[in-house]
Protein backbone atom coordinates (compact mmCIF):
# COMPACT_ATOMS: atom_id res chain seq x y z
CA UNK A 1 0.00 0.00 0.00
CA UNK A 2 1.33 3.34 -1.41
CA UNK A 3 0.80 6.56 1.04
CA UNK A 4 -0.01 9.57 -0.72
CA UNK A 5 0.38 13.38 0.32
CA UNK A 6 -1.61 14.96 -2.37
CA UNK A 7 -0.20 18.94 -2.89
CA UNK A 8 -3.23 20.41 -4.31
CA UNK A 9 -5.79 18.29 -4.30
CA UNK A 10 -8.71 20.36 -5.34
CA UNK A 11 -7.44 21.24 -8.66
CA UNK A 12 -7.36 19.42 -12.20
CA UNK A 13 -4.13 17.34 -11.38
CA UNK A 14 -5.32 16.14 -7.58
CA UNK A 15 -8.94 15.44 -9.38
CA UNK A 16 -7.51 13.06 -11.60
CA UNK A 17 -5.04 12.02 -8.99
CA UNK A 18 -8.04 11.27 -7.09
CA UNK A 19 -9.70 9.22 -9.34
CA UNK A 20 -7.13 7.08 -10.11
CA UNK A 21 -6.53 6.36 -6.08
CA UNK A 22 -10.49 5.76 -6.07
CA UNK A 23 -9.92 3.12 -8.86
CA UNK A 24 -7.11 1.14 -6.64
CA UNK A 25 -8.15 1.20 -2.87
CA UNK A 26 -6.06 -1.84 -2.66
CA UNK A 27 -2.66 0.02 -3.67
CA UNK A 28 -2.84 3.28 -2.81
CA UNK A 29 -4.54 5.08 0.50
CA UNK A 30 -4.67 9.10 0.19
CA UNK A 31 -2.24 10.06 3.56
CA UNK A 32 -2.94 13.75 3.44
CA UNK A 33 -4.07 16.52 1.08
CA UNK A 34 -3.90 20.07 0.23
CA UNK A 35 -5.61 23.25 -1.35
CA UNK A 36 -5.29 26.97 -0.72
CA UNK A 37 -9.03 28.29 -0.96
CA UNK A 38 -11.63 25.44 -1.89
CA UNK A 39 -13.57 24.67 1.02
CA UNK A 40 -15.90 23.16 -0.55
CA UNK A 41 -13.94 20.68 -2.51
CA UNK A 42 -11.80 19.80 0.05
CA UNK A 43 -14.94 18.98 2.65
CA UNK A 44 -16.22 16.15 -0.30
CA UNK A 45 -12.55 14.79 -0.56
CA UNK A 46 -12.55 14.39 3.37
CA UNK A 47 -15.90 12.82 3.07
CA UNK A 48 -15.04 10.27 0.81
CA UNK A 49 -11.07 9.53 1.82
CA UNK A 50 -10.61 10.23 5.31
CA UNK A 51 -7.21 11.31 5.02
CA UNK A 52 -5.45 11.51 8.23
CA UNK A 53 -4.48 15.65 7.14
CA UNK A 54 -5.19 18.52 5.71
CA UNK A 55 -3.78 21.78 4.83
CA UNK A 56 -5.56 24.82 3.65
CA UNK A 57 -4.08 27.87 2.66
CA UNK A 58 -5.79 30.25 4.97
CA UNK A 59 -6.83 29.87 8.71
CA UNK A 60 -10.53 30.61 8.03
CA UNK A 61 -10.64 27.99 5.07
CA UNK A 62 -9.28 25.46 7.77
CA UNK A 63 -12.08 26.52 10.29
CA UNK A 64 -14.27 26.22 7.48
CA UNK A 65 -13.52 22.30 6.43
CA UNK A 66 -13.27 21.73 9.87
CA UNK A 67 -16.46 22.85 11.02
CA UNK A 68 -18.66 20.68 7.98
CA UNK A 69 -16.36 17.87 8.67
CA UNK A 70 -16.82 17.09 12.36
CA UNK A 71 -16.70 13.72 13.45
CA UNK A 72 -14.50 12.73 10.85
CA UNK A 73 -10.67 11.87 12.32
CA UNK A 74 -8.51 14.23 10.41
CA UNK A 75 -5.86 16.61 11.94
CA UNK A 76 -6.93 20.14 9.93
CA UNK A 77 -4.14 22.70 9.81
CA UNK A 78 -3.21 25.54 7.85
CA UNK A 79 -0.31 27.65 6.40
CA UNK A 80 3.43 26.64 4.70
CA UNK A 81 5.15 25.28 7.38
CA UNK A 82 2.09 22.28 7.17
CA UNK A 83 2.50 21.97 3.29
CA UNK A 84 6.03 20.87 4.56
CA UNK A 85 4.96 18.87 7.45
CA UNK A 86 2.30 16.85 5.58
CA UNK A 87 4.73 16.29 2.18
CA UNK A 88 7.32 15.02 4.68
CA UNK A 89 5.47 12.74 7.11
CA UNK A 90 6.60 9.40 7.86
CA UNK A 91 3.36 7.88 6.89
CA UNK A 92 3.37 9.09 2.83
CA UNK A 93 5.67 7.50 -0.18
CA UNK A 94 4.69 9.33 -2.46
CA UNK A 95 4.16 12.81 -2.94
CA UNK A 96 1.96 14.63 -5.95
CA UNK A 97 3.11 17.85 -6.38
CA UNK A 98 -0.31 19.16 -7.84
CA UNK A 99 -0.50 22.96 -6.57
CA UNK A 100 -0.32 25.77 -9.46
CA UNK A 101 2.74 27.92 -9.53
CA UNK A 102 5.61 28.81 -7.10
CA UNK A 103 4.04 28.09 -4.11
CA UNK A 104 4.78 24.40 -4.68
CA UNK A 105 8.15 24.90 -4.88
CA UNK A 106 8.53 24.67 -1.11
CA UNK A 107 6.66 21.59 -0.34
CA UNK A 108 8.13 19.61 -3.01
CA UNK A 109 11.42 20.11 -1.57
CA UNK A 110 10.35 19.44 1.23
CA UNK A 111 9.08 15.77 -0.25
CA UNK A 112 12.38 15.59 -1.84
CA UNK A 113 14.40 16.02 1.16
CA UNK A 114 12.76 13.54 3.05
CA UNK A 115 13.28 11.19 0.43
CA UNK A 116 9.72 10.11 -1.15
CA UNK A 117 8.65 9.71 -4.60
CA UNK A 118 8.14 12.82 -6.29
CA UNK A 119 5.40 12.96 -8.83
CA UNK A 120 6.08 16.30 -10.46
CA UNK A 121 3.23 18.32 -12.08
CA UNK A 122 3.97 21.50 -11.09
CA UNK A 123 6.39 22.45 -13.32
CA UNK A 124 6.97 26.15 -12.01
CA UNK A 125 8.96 24.58 -9.45
CA UNK A 126 11.43 23.09 -11.32
CA UNK A 127 11.35 25.71 -13.63
CA UNK A 128 12.35 28.67 -10.69
CA UNK A 129 14.86 26.64 -9.11
CA UNK A 130 16.28 23.83 -11.83
CA UNK A 131 19.40 23.44 -10.84
CA UNK A 132 19.03 23.59 -6.70
CA UNK A 133 15.90 21.08 -7.35
CA UNK A 134 18.07 18.55 -8.98
CA UNK A 135 20.80 18.87 -6.64
CA UNK A 136 18.46 17.66 -4.07
CA UNK A 137 17.16 15.02 -6.11
CA UNK A 138 21.30 13.04 -6.26
CA UNK A 139 21.59 14.68 -3.07
CA UNK A 140 18.59 12.45 -1.77
CA UNK A 141 18.01 9.48 -4.11
CA UNK A 142 14.48 10.19 -4.91
CA UNK A 143 12.79 8.89 -7.84
CA UNK A 144 11.54 11.40 -9.45
CA UNK A 145 9.20 11.23 -12.17
CA UNK A 146 7.28 13.74 -14.44
CA UNK A 147 3.65 13.96 -14.36
CA UNK A 148 3.34 16.79 -16.90
CA UNK A 149 2.28 14.34 -20.37
CA UNK A 150 5.12 15.38 -22.42
CA UNK A 151 7.91 15.17 -20.01
CA UNK A 152 6.01 11.76 -18.63
CA UNK A 153 5.91 10.67 -22.48
CA UNK A 154 9.90 11.82 -23.29
CA UNK A 155 10.81 9.13 -19.50
CA UNK A 156 8.54 7.14 -21.74
CA UNK A 157 10.40 7.14 -24.76
CA UNK A 158 14.46 7.54 -23.07
CA UNK A 159 16.07 3.62 -23.04
CA UNK A 160 14.51 2.48 -19.51
CA UNK A 161 18.11 0.76 -18.30
CA UNK A 162 19.56 0.20 -14.75
CA UNK A 163 22.45 3.05 -16.29
CA UNK A 164 19.72 5.63 -17.31
CA UNK A 165 19.37 6.43 -20.76
CA UNK A 166 22.43 6.69 -23.00
CA UNK A 167 22.72 10.17 -23.66
CA UNK A 168 25.39 9.35 -26.76
CA UNK A 169 22.60 7.67 -28.60
CA UNK A 170 19.76 10.55 -27.97
CA UNK A 171 20.07 12.97 -30.66
CA UNK A 172 17.46 15.06 -30.03
CA UNK A 173 13.55 15.33 -27.67
CA UNK A 174 10.97 16.16 -29.74
CA UNK A 175 8.31 18.10 -27.54
CA UNK A 176 5.05 18.32 -29.13
CA UNK A 177 3.01 21.35 -28.12
CA UNK A 178 -1.12 21.47 -29.26
CA UNK A 179 -0.67 24.93 -30.37
CA UNK A 180 -3.72 26.00 -27.93
CA UNK A 181 -6.68 27.61 -29.34
CA UNK A 182 -4.95 30.72 -30.99
CA UNK A 183 -2.88 28.54 -33.38
CA UNK A 184 -3.80 29.97 -36.71
CA UNK A 185 -5.36 33.58 -35.18
CA UNK A 186 -3.91 36.50 -36.37
CA UNK A 187 -2.07 39.02 -34.14
CA UNK A 188 -5.03 41.16 -34.48
CA UNK A 189 -7.53 38.70 -33.64
CA UNK A 190 -5.32 37.64 -30.33
CA UNK A 191 -5.45 41.47 -29.37
CA UNK A 192 -8.73 41.17 -28.36
CA UNK A 193 -9.04 37.91 -26.82
CA UNK A 194 -11.04 37.39 -23.82
CA UNK A 195 -9.98 35.46 -20.64
CA UNK A 196 -12.94 32.56 -21.42
CA UNK A 197 -11.66 32.12 -24.21
CA UNK A 198 -8.02 31.76 -23.53
CA UNK A 199 -9.69 29.55 -21.17
CA UNK A 200 -11.10 26.84 -23.28
CA UNK A 201 -8.26 24.28 -24.21
CA UNK A 202 -8.96 22.90 -27.43
CA UNK A 203 -8.01 19.03 -25.76
CA UNK A 204 -7.15 19.12 -22.34
CA UNK A 205 -9.13 20.87 -19.51
CA UNK A 206 -6.87 22.07 -16.78
CA UNK A 207 -6.59 24.87 -14.32
CA UNK A 208 -7.18 28.23 -15.22
CA UNK A 209 -3.56 29.36 -15.22
CA UNK A 210 -2.16 26.58 -17.48
CA UNK A 211 -4.91 26.84 -19.87
CA UNK A 212 -3.79 30.97 -20.28
CA UNK A 213 0.48 29.27 -20.56
CA UNK A 214 -1.13 27.02 -23.11
CA UNK A 215 -2.72 30.35 -24.91
CA UNK A 216 0.46 32.35 -25.01
CA UNK A 217 2.83 28.84 -25.44
CA UNK A 218 4.03 30.52 -22.46
CA UNK A 219 3.68 26.53 -21.12
CA UNK A 220 5.74 25.08 -23.86
CA UNK A 221 8.38 27.75 -22.84
CA UNK A 222 8.02 26.23 -19.16
CA UNK A 223 8.64 23.11 -20.55
CA UNK A 224 11.32 23.49 -22.73
CA UNK A 225 13.05 24.84 -19.22
CA UNK A 226 11.34 21.47 -17.58
CA UNK A 227 12.94 19.05 -20.45
CA UNK A 228 16.30 20.64 -20.26
CA UNK A 229 16.12 20.27 -15.91
CA UNK A 230 14.88 16.71 -16.05
CA UNK A 231 16.93 15.38 -18.98
CA UNK A 232 20.46 16.83 -18.70
CA UNK A 233 20.19 18.70 -21.94
CA UNK A 234 19.88 22.05 -23.13
CA UNK A 235 17.34 24.22 -25.52
CA UNK A 236 19.73 23.41 -28.36
CA UNK A 237 18.36 19.60 -28.06
CA UNK A 238 14.71 19.99 -27.86
CA UNK A 239 12.85 20.96 -31.24
CA UNK A 240 8.93 21.89 -30.20
CA UNK A 241 6.74 20.61 -33.09
CA UNK A 242 2.92 22.16 -33.04
CA UNK A 243 0.71 18.77 -33.06
CA UNK A 244 -3.01 19.82 -32.64
CA UNK A 245 -4.20 16.51 -32.10
CA UNK A 246 -2.30 16.61 -29.03
CA UNK A 247 -1.96 12.24 -29.59
CA UNK A 248 1.79 12.26 -29.41
CA UNK A 249 2.44 13.39 -26.01
CA UNK A 250 6.50 13.48 -27.25
CA UNK A 251 8.78 11.80 -28.82
CA UNK A 252 12.72 10.79 -28.63
CA UNK A 253 14.69 10.64 -31.77
CA UNK A 254 17.80 8.67 -32.04
CA UNK A 255 21.15 8.56 -33.37
CA UNK A 256 20.30 5.42 -35.79
CA UNK A 257 17.15 7.52 -36.84
CA UNK A 258 14.86 5.91 -34.70
CA UNK A 259 12.40 7.83 -33.05
CA UNK A 260 10.40 6.48 -30.26
CA UNK A 261 6.98 8.34 -29.14
CA UNK A 262 4.31 7.86 -26.74
CA UNK A 263 0.50 8.25 -27.59
CA UNK A 264 -2.48 8.10 -25.77
CA UNK A 265 -5.68 9.93 -25.19
CA UNK A 266 -5.21 13.65 -24.22
CA UNK A 267 -5.86 12.35 -20.66
CA UNK A 268 -3.99 13.41 -17.33
CA UNK A 269 -4.93 10.19 -15.50
CA UNK A 270 -2.37 8.33 -17.93
CA UNK A 271 0.78 10.34 -16.97
CA UNK A 272 -0.60 10.34 -13.13
CA UNK A 273 -1.22 6.54 -12.88
CA UNK A 274 1.88 5.62 -14.56
CA UNK A 275 4.13 7.91 -12.06
CA UNK A 276 2.02 5.98 -9.30
CA UNK A 277 2.41 2.72 -10.50
CA UNK A 278 5.73 2.86 -11.87
CA UNK A 279 8.06 0.50 -12.79
CA UNK A 280 4.18 -1.26 -13.34
CA UNK A 281 1.11 0.25 -15.08
CA UNK A 282 -2.33 -0.03 -14.09
CA UNK A 283 -5.69 0.67 -15.10
CA UNK A 284 -6.78 4.34 -15.43
CA UNK A 285 -10.54 3.72 -17.09
CA UNK A 286 -9.22 6.43 -19.67
CA UNK A 287 -10.95 4.57 -23.35
CA UNK A 288 -8.56 2.84 -25.32
CA UNK A 289 -6.69 5.48 -28.62
CA UNK A 290 -8.55 4.53 -31.69
CA UNK A 291 -6.11 5.63 -34.29
CA UNK A 292 -9.42 5.20 -36.86
CA UNK A 293 -11.19 7.77 -35.45
CA UNK A 294 -8.23 10.16 -34.92
CA UNK A 295 -7.52 9.32 -38.83
CA UNK A 296 -4.61 12.33 -39.11
CA UNK A 297 -2.08 13.48 -37.16
CA UNK A 298 -0.42 17.10 -38.22
CA UNK A 299 2.59 18.40 -37.00
CA UNK A 300 3.49 22.36 -37.92
CA UNK A 301 6.36 24.95 -37.08
CA UNK A 302 5.69 27.06 -33.91
CA UNK A 303 5.30 30.60 -35.10
CA UNK A 304 7.43 32.79 -32.95
CA UNK A 305 6.58 36.12 -33.74
CA UNK A 306 2.82 35.42 -32.58
CA UNK A 307 4.02 33.42 -29.59
CA UNK A 308 7.27 35.26 -28.42
CA UNK A 309 7.23 33.29 -24.99
CA UNK A 310 8.62 30.19 -26.29
CA UNK A 311 11.81 32.03 -27.19
CA UNK A 312 11.84 34.15 -24.05
CA UNK A 313 11.91 30.63 -21.87
CA UNK A 314 14.74 29.43 -24.14
CA UNK A 315 16.73 32.65 -23.87
CA UNK A 316 15.89 32.78 -20.01
CA UNK A 317 17.35 29.22 -19.82
CA UNK A 318 21.05 30.63 -21.52
CA UNK A 319 21.01 33.56 -19.23
CA UNK A 320 20.91 31.21 -16.44
CA UNK A 321 21.12 31.80 -12.89
CA UNK A 322 18.39 33.77 -11.80
CA UNK A 323 16.74 34.63 -15.18
CA UNK A 324 14.17 31.34 -15.46
CA UNK A 325 12.48 32.31 -11.80
CA UNK A 326 12.66 36.41 -12.95
CA UNK A 327 10.81 34.62 -16.28
CA UNK A 328 8.08 32.31 -14.33
CA UNK A 329 7.28 35.56 -12.08
CA UNK A 330 6.35 37.88 -14.40
CA UNK A 331 4.07 35.63 -16.00
CA UNK A 332 2.19 34.73 -13.21
CA UNK A 333 1.89 38.03 -12.49
CA UNK A 334 0.89 38.05 -15.65
CA UNK A 335 -1.48 35.56 -16.62
CA UNK A 336 -3.48 36.77 -13.22
CA UNK A 337 -3.48 40.43 -14.09
CA UNK A 338 -4.83 39.56 -17.77
CA UNK A 339 -7.78 37.13 -15.88
CA UNK A 340 -8.79 39.92 -14.21
CA UNK A 341 -9.08 41.96 -17.61
CA UNK A 342 -6.21 44.08 -15.93
CA UNK A 343 -3.86 43.62 -19.18
CA UNK A 344 -4.87 42.34 -22.62
CA UNK A 345 -3.67 38.87 -23.99
CA UNK A 346 -0.74 40.36 -25.93
CA UNK A 347 0.30 41.94 -22.67
CA UNK A 348 1.39 38.88 -20.99
CA UNK A 349 4.33 38.21 -23.26
CA UNK A 350 5.43 41.65 -23.70
CA UNK A 351 5.16 42.01 -19.85
CA UNK A 352 7.41 39.28 -19.39
CA UNK A 353 10.41 40.53 -21.85
CA UNK A 354 9.91 43.67 -20.59
CA UNK A 355 10.86 42.09 -17.06
CA UNK A 356 13.48 39.68 -18.22
CA UNK A 357 14.99 42.16 -19.90
CA UNK A 358 14.86 44.93 -17.36
CA UNK A 359 16.18 42.66 -14.25
CA UNK A 360 19.84 42.17 -13.28
CA UNK A 361 20.02 38.36 -13.14
CA UNK A 362 22.39 36.93 -10.53
CA UNK A 363 23.46 34.03 -9.55
CA UNK A 364 21.17 31.22 -7.59
CA UNK A 365 23.52 29.67 -4.94
CA UNK A 366 20.80 29.16 -2.16
CA UNK A 367 17.01 29.15 -2.20
CA UNK A 368 16.98 32.69 -0.77
CA UNK A 369 18.21 34.04 -4.17
CA UNK A 370 15.34 31.87 -5.84
CA UNK A 371 12.93 33.79 -3.57
CA UNK A 372 14.40 37.63 -3.64
CA UNK A 373 14.26 36.80 -7.72
CA UNK A 374 10.80 35.81 -7.39
CA UNK A 375 9.91 38.97 -4.98
CA UNK A 376 11.81 41.59 -7.04
CA UNK A 377 9.90 40.28 -10.29
CA UNK A 378 6.24 40.31 -9.06
CA UNK A 379 7.28 43.94 -8.19
CA UNK A 380 8.48 45.11 -11.55
CA UNK A 381 5.65 43.20 -13.05
CA UNK A 382 2.93 45.05 -10.74
CA UNK A 383 4.46 48.65 -11.17
CA UNK A 384 4.84 47.91 -14.94
CA UNK A 385 1.30 46.72 -15.24
CA UNK A 386 0.43 49.83 -12.91
CA UNK A 387 1.91 52.33 -15.52
CA UNK A 388 -0.35 50.85 -18.18
CA UNK A 389 1.31 50.11 -21.50
CA UNK A 390 0.24 46.29 -21.69
CA UNK A 391 -3.21 45.72 -22.83
P1 LIG B 1 -5.52 24.10 -10.65
O1 LIG B 1 -5.57 25.58 -10.66
O2 LIG B 1 -6.67 23.34 -11.19
O3 LIG B 1 -5.27 23.60 -9.13
C1 LIG B 1 -4.26 24.12 -8.36
C2 LIG B 1 -4.27 23.52 -6.96
O4 LIG B 1 -3.26 24.21 -6.18
C3 LIG B 1 -5.58 23.70 -6.20
O5 LIG B 1 -5.78 22.60 -5.33
C4 LIG B 1 -5.35 24.97 -5.40
O6 LIG B 1 -6.14 25.02 -4.22
C5 LIG B 1 -3.88 24.86 -5.07
N1 LIG B 1 -3.24 26.18 -4.95
C6 LIG B 1 -3.37 27.24 -5.79
N2 LIG B 1 -2.64 28.28 -5.36
C7 LIG B 1 -2.01 27.87 -4.23
C8 LIG B 1 -1.13 28.48 -3.31
N3 LIG B 1 -0.73 29.76 -3.45
N4 LIG B 1 -0.69 27.77 -2.25
C9 LIG B 1 -1.09 26.48 -2.08
N5 LIG B 1 -1.93 25.84 -2.91
C10 LIG B 1 -2.38 26.52 -3.98
O7 LIG B 1 -4.16 23.68 -11.39
P2 LIG B 1 -3.85 22.35 -12.24
O8 LIG B 1 -4.29 22.55 -13.63
O9 LIG B 1 -4.27 21.16 -11.48
O10 LIG B 1 -2.25 22.44 -12.27
C11 LIG B 1 -1.45 22.17 -11.12
C12 LIG B 1 0.01 22.10 -11.55
O11 LIG B 1 0.16 21.00 -12.46
C13 LIG B 1 0.50 23.33 -12.29
O12 LIG B 1 1.84 23.58 -11.98
C14 LIG B 1 0.38 22.95 -13.76
O13 LIG B 1 1.29 23.61 -14.58
C15 LIG B 1 0.70 21.46 -13.69
N6 LIG B 1 0.12 20.68 -14.80
C16 LIG B 1 -1.22 20.63 -14.97
C17 LIG B 1 -1.75 19.90 -16.03
C18 LIG B 1 -3.25 19.80 -16.22
O14 LIG B 1 -3.69 19.08 -17.13
N7 LIG B 1 -4.07 20.46 -15.44
C19 LIG B 1 -0.90 19.25 -16.92
C20 LIG B 1 0.47 19.31 -16.71
C21 LIG B 1 0.98 20.04 -15.64
MG1 LIG C 1 2.27 19.56 -20.56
Amino acid sequence: MQGICLLGATGSIGQSTLDIIAQHPEKFTLISASAHQSVDKMVDICRRFQPQRVVMGSQSARDSVAQQCQGLNISFEWGGAALDSIASDSAVDQVMAAIMGFAGLKPTLAGIRSGKRILLANKESLVTAGQLFMDEVARHKVTLLPIDSEHNAIYQSLPQTPQGAHQQDVSKIILTASGGPFRDWSLEDMASVTPAQACKHPNWSMGQKISIDSATLMNKGLELIEACWLFGVTPNDVDVVVHPESIIHSMVSYRDGSVIAQMGNPDMKIPIAYGMSWPNRIETSVPPLNLIDVARLNFESPDITRFPNLKLAADAWFMGGTAMAVLNAANEVAVASFLKGRIGFLGIAKLNERVLTSTSIGRVDTLDDVFDADRQARLLASELISHGHFS
